[in-house]
Parts: structure tokens; C-alpha cells; sequence
């Protein structure tokens, strides 16, 4: 297992829509696990395969507080095929958008379809915590972050101070004479 760089806006890989994954075979099983300690270090709650600069339709989630037994989710091409109507919000983070917090309000309750680490189909119906991670992680998959449900003016702003930053540091050491 290995701890992988996560990438952070204003990286252009984090719009990509990622490819269906068509087989799950070792070495699909053993990018999981990489995505389960990356996120686990970070540390998050839910971590999609572009966020490691993999575009394939992979995300691992798990909720389990820091006393708990870890208790990951492993999701292979999932979908939501359903959401409530019944809407709730939900203070986001995302390990792409470091240090930024916003509440975004969706669907209260969702069922999303999946394959999991062994090839199997399975369905799960969620909601709360595991509802919105599952929406946010899907949406990664998909090319869209959370901040593309804030107010354009809120987003525009997000998105240049990450801009700003990156040039920052990218900048080269002030030289002294
Ligand atoms: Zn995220």
C-alpha cells in the first residue's frame, strides 16, 4: 500500500469525467487500497480515484469515527438511480479544496448502485452523512466539486485564491545576494 499525492484545484485533471472501470481484477483491488491510506492520512471521509490523478470510476468512503472500528466502503462504477425529494444540507470539505468549508444543500436521502471490491453488484439506499458522500464522491467522477453548487460569485472567489496560491508556490526561493 502506498500514500499517493492528492491533487487540489485549480488542477485541471479535477474537471475530467473519469472511465468506467471494466474489470475488477488485483490491480484495481490494490489502487483501492492506495485511495483507502490516502484518504486515511489526509485525513477524509470520502476519496475519489481522480483525486489521485487516476481517471477511472473508483471512490472509497468510510464514516467511521477516529475510536471506531474503520469500516471502508470500496465502490467500483457507482450511480445514484435515486434521490428524495426531501432536501438537506450539510457543512462540505473536499481534500481537493483544502481548508475550505461551505454548507451545500442536496437530496436528504439517495439509493446509488455499485460494483464492489469483489465484482459483486450491490445497492445501498443513505442518507445523511453517507448521503451527501456519496453525491460529493459521485459528482468527482463526473468532473463537478462542490463549490459548482455555491453562487457564482462565491465560486469565482474560491477558485482564485487557489490560483493564487499555486502561483505562489511555484514561485522560485527569493535569492539572497
Ligand atoms: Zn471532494
Amino acid at each position: 500500500m502506498a500514500i499517493r499525492p492528492i491533487i487540489s484545484l485549480p488542477d485541471p485533471r479535477l474537471r475530467l469525467v473519469s472511465d468506467p472501470v471494466t474489470r475488477v481484477d488485483e490491480s484495481v483491488r490494490a489502487l483501492l487500497r492506495d485511495m483507502l491510506e490516502t484518504m486515511y492520512d489526509a485525513p477524509g471521509i470520502g476519496l475519489a480515484a481522480i483525486q489521485i490523478g487516476i481517471a477511472q470510476r473508483l471512490v472509497v468512503i468510510d464514516l467511521a469515527k477516529k475510536e471506531e472500528e474503520p469500516r471502508p466502503l470500496y465502490l467500483v462504477n457507482p450511480e445514484i438511480v435515486w434521490s428524495s425529494q426531501e432536501r438537506s444540507s450539510y457543512e462540505e470539505g473536499c481534500l481537493s479544496i483544502p481548508e475550505y468549508y461551505e454548507e451545500i444543500e442536496r437530496p436528504a436521502k439517495v439509493k446509488a448502485r455499485f460494483v464492489d471490491q469483489d465484482g459483486k453488484r450491490q445497492e445501498i439506499e443513505a442518507e445523511g452523512v453517507l448521503a451527501t458522500a456519496l453525491q460529493h464522491e459521485i459528482d468527482h467522477l463526473n468532473g463537478v466539486l462542490f463549490i459548482d453548487y455555491l453562487s457564482r460569485l462565491k465560486r469565482d472567489r474560491v477558485i482564485k485564491k487557489f490560483i493564487k496560491a499555486a502561483k505562489r508556490d511555484a514561485e522560485p526561493p527569493e535569492v539572497r545576494p
